[in-house]
């Protein structure tokens, strides 16, 4: 819904339909605006733990044992519109071909199969080796679709320099408003589960597939850096 803007000054008035109480409707989300502003709490989330904890973490880009893709260790969930947002991701990222692509999405549903995350009863308990790690590049959804546990990750020497949990419950409190409000207050429908069951079923369900006129998006808005204790520049974690 488009907000008019009418008259200048004090006649200025926005002519967003008005319902019979008086109370203004609020316009309907699409799923581009949906997946636009959960980039947007992402991106604000990334910046939080980059500005205040990434410093102090261990420089993944030099990790001899990364934990992405440990299988007794990877318990990421995430929300239907996240794995939405890494379906699309994985369709335009200048780093994935369509090759790459469908190779992801057989290694999700060969993980499936594997660990039984589509059976398990609760899917937090169960581990698994993240389809969308690459040995040498790390996350291919790093800069676009990072799931927010993911940044929230690290590993550092003091517990003390881990970073705080309020920040983390916060921006998931965003992300499920923002599946509620998109795909209704049924939490079947979008709640969360293990990234390869998401992407296994959206692949399913064709949801982002590919098309003639995809034109690649750039990446690298926001990335968390993350440097050694002896001050060289790191890569960051995935
Ligand atoms: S968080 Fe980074 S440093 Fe720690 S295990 Fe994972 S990849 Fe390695
Ligand atoms: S950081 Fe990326 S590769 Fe690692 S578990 Fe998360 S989504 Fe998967």
């Amino acid at each position: 819904m488009v907000a008019y803007i009418i008259g200048s000054g004090a006649e200025r008035l926005l002519a967003f339909p008005v319902s019979k109480l008086g109370t203004m409707q609020r316009p309907k989300l699409t799923r581009d605006r949906a997946l636009a502003r959960l980039k947007a709490v992402k991106d604000r989330f990334s910046a939080y733990i980059g500005s205040r904890y990434a410093s102090k973490a261990k420089d993944c880009g030099s990790c001899a044992t990364p934990c992405c893709a440990d299988d007794d260790f990877v318990n990421v969930n995430i929300t239907r519109l996240e794995g939405e947002a890494i379906m699309r991701t994985i369709r335009l990222s200048p780093r994935v071909s369509p090759a790459r692509r469908e190779e992801i999405i057989g290694n999700a549903r060969a993980a499936v199969r594997r660990y039984g995350l589509d059976r398990a009863a609760d899917t937090f308990a169960t581990t698994y080796a993240c389809p969308l790690y690459e040995p040498g590049r790390g996350c291919l959804v790093h800069y676009k679709a990072k799931p927010a546990p993911c940044t929230q990750h690290g590993c550092y020497e003091e517990w003390q320099d881990l970073p705080d949990e309020l920040e983390l419950r916060r921006t998931e409190r965003r992300v499920a408003a923002l599946n509620r409000e998109l795909y209704g207050p049924d939490e079947q429908a979008w709640g969360f589960r293990t990234i390869p069951v998401w992407i296994a079923r959206l692949a399913d369900e064709g949801v982002e597939a590919p098309s003639e006129g995809d034109v690649p998006e750039a990446e690298g808005l926001v990335q968390i850096t993350r440097r050694a204790a002896a001050g060289r520049r790191g890569g960051s974690r995935g």
